[in-house]
């Protein structure tokens, strides 16, 4: 019995989050003194899959078939089904990310497994118990989940567990089983474009403003910002709706959904669509004129005054520091 894990890949390239969840799924393999599997489909760069090693993959397991270079749900369930044999996998581990979301639950179907979707935290383990934390209600809970069956699969929030390095040398081997053709019926593709420089989805540093700016010709003070602190813009989503800023910047229940270590929101009020994306931010800073705006309810820090006065002088600021 192993520990499998489905490594995500941008066009070729790890991100952060695939490092997280090979750690998470390295650590859950460490709790159950067995070996990591990792899986990476449509990814044959050798440089790239060595570093899978480095977070603790003893075996990886790829696929370059062309077929599948962009996300096929039943085909990838399909493979990583076959993967799981192959490594005799009891759990099956990979991120909560679009993909991930509608992969887990086919997958867990397949296996017969129990499944976990929005792990935030490594299982329980001992007494046959098996249990994970996982968010709830869009982020504003926690549930605990005690998985009974033998196969489980679990989906790892991003910015829910730290990439720890854990370096082994792994092998790597091609893993090439044939696809269906009525595998391959649906292609869904997800498109993320980066705001500024840094992909939303996985930011560690938020800037993100809301109505309160007044007007897209004002969002040059919040690049600027996040230009400073090396973030990703983001937005309300009324202020997408406008077309002052593109819907991939939205954030909340109806948008992306955000962890980052600092979440900047300014002229943003708060409310509970939108804090629903951003409540698992690890610390938040809100500037806004009006005192009883309920984002400040949730927030870590809190600046009540004018964001055009402020913020130039938090960019300036940080620039000198
Ligand atoms: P407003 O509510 O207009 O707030 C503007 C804020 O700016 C105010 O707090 C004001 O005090 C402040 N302000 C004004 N001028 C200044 C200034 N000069 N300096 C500093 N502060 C200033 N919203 C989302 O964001 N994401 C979602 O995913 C989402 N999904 C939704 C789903 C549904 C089904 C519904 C019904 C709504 C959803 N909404 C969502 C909309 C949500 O309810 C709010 O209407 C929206 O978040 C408000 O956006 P805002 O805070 O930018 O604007």
């Amino acid at each position: 019995m192993s520990v499998l894990v489905y490594v995500e890949h941008a066009e070729g390239k790890f991100r952060k989050s695939a490092f997280e969840v090979v750690s998470y799924a390295k650590a859950i393999a460490d709790q159950l003194s067995t070996g990591l599997t990792a899986v990476v489909i449509g990814n044959g760069d050798k440089a790239e899959l060595e570093k899978l090693g480095t977070y603790g993959a003893s075996t990886v397991l790829f696929t370059g078939n062309t077929q599948l270079s962009s996300f096929v749900n039943q085909a990838y369930a399909s493979l990583l089904a076959e993967a799981a044999a192959k490594a005799d996998a009891a759990i099956v581990v990979m991120t909560n990310s679009f993909s991930g979301k509608g992969l887990a639950p086919r997958l867990a179907a397949r296996l017969g497994a129990g499944l976990v979707a929005g792990a935030v935290a490594l299982p329980e383990t001992g007494d046959r118990k098996f249990t994970v934390k996982r968010s709830a209600f869009s982020g504003k809970a926690f549930s605990f989940v005690t998985l009974l069956s033998d196969k489980k699969v679990i989906t790892l929030n991003p910015n829910a567990y730290p990439a720890t390095e854990n370096a082994v040398t792994p092998a790597i081997e091609e893993f090439s089983p044939a696809v269906k053709e009525s595998d391959l019926g649906t292609l869904v593709k997800e498109i993320i474009r980066a705001s500024g420089k840094v992909s939303l989805p996985e930011a560690e540093l938020v800037v993100s403003a809301g109505r309160g700016l007044k007007g897209p010709e004002n969002w040059g003070m919040i690049e600027d910002l996040a230009n400073a602190l090396g973030a990703a813009t983001a937005c309300s989503k009324p202020v997408s709706d406008a077309g002052w800023r593109p819907h991939e910047e939205h954030v909340g229940q109806t948008g992306i959904a955000v962890s980052p270590n600092l979440y900047i929101a300014i002229g943003i009020s708060g409310a509970i669509q939108h804090l629903a994306g951003v409540s698992s931010s690890k610390t938040i800073v809100v500037i806004n004129k009006d005192p009883e705006a309920p984002f400040f309810k949730v927030a870590d820090y809190g600046i009540v005054g004018d964001a055009f006065e402020i913020v130039p002088k938090l960019t300036e600021a940080i620039k000198a520091y």
